[in-house]
């Protein structure tokens, strides 16, 4: 299965990605995942990418094209891939597609998870991060034990540099600008399948799978 997985920040792209990579074998491609990991581990392309992140800025297509093009060469995706948050702008749509043309692997769909903005905007605010293994929680939706604490692991719960109210407004506004025309892009070749986004994951995750199949 080779799908996008599109939406605004916060319609739950990366939750169904994942969900979606471990039932068809493909592997998971977030490239904020790729990203947050370069500047963790202070290489130069993370120094670089440091800034345009935490001002919800994008980071530029050809470094974002470059990450993903040499993910794709990994052997846990040769059964197929979930791409996350890529592509954001129509020059990294151009660019996956020679890349796809390339490799012979055309796309089977394009997933939009449609989700109100407000609605976005309040599973951003409240959302928590493992700093050890990544688990997700949200304080309303999805509330750990202890709110500084994973329940997993123990480990810290971070909130995202990203995900302080200034900036979303900020990635909101990124979204609408540069990654809206992306869908009408796949729009017009008849690759996009719109799901809504509001209700539980599952509720979610089933809509998607019945839609792409
Ligand atoms: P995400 O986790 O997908 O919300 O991405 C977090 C941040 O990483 C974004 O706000 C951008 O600064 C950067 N980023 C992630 N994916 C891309 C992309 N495809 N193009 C440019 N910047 C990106």
């Amino acid at each position: 299965m080779r799908l996008l997985i599109m939406g605004t920040p916060g319609a739950g792209k990366g939750t169904q990605a994942k969900l979606l990579a471990t039932q068809f074998n493909a592997c998971h491609i977030s490239t904020g995942d790729m990203l947050r990991e370069a500047v963790r581990s202070g290489s130069p392309l993370g120094r670089e990418a440091r800034r345009a992140m935490d001002e919800g800025r994008l980071v530029p297509d050809d470094v974002v094209v470059g990450l993903v093009e040499e993910r794709l060469d990994s052997p846990d995706c040769a059964q197929g891939f979930l791409l996350d948050g890529f592509p954001r702008t129509v020059a990294q749509a151009r660019a996956l597609d020679a890349l796809l043309a390339r490799r012979k692997e055309p796309l089977d769909g394009v997933v939009l998870i449609a989700l109100p903005p407000e609605r976005a905007v309040e599973r951003l605010s409240g959302r928590r991060v493992c700093e050890g293994c990544g688990t997700m929680f949200h304080l309303r939706f999805d509330p750990p034990a202890d709110p500084n604490q994973c329940t997993r692991c123990g480990g810290p719960l971070l909130q995202r540099d990203d995900d302080r109210e200034e900036t979303i407004r900020h990635r909101m506004d990124v979204y609408a600008r540069e990654t809206a025309p992306v869908l009408e892009h796949y729009r017009a070749v008849g690759l996009l399948r719109e799901i809504d986004g509001a209700g539980e994951r599952e509720d979610v995750y089933r809509r998607i799978v019945a839609g792409v199949q």
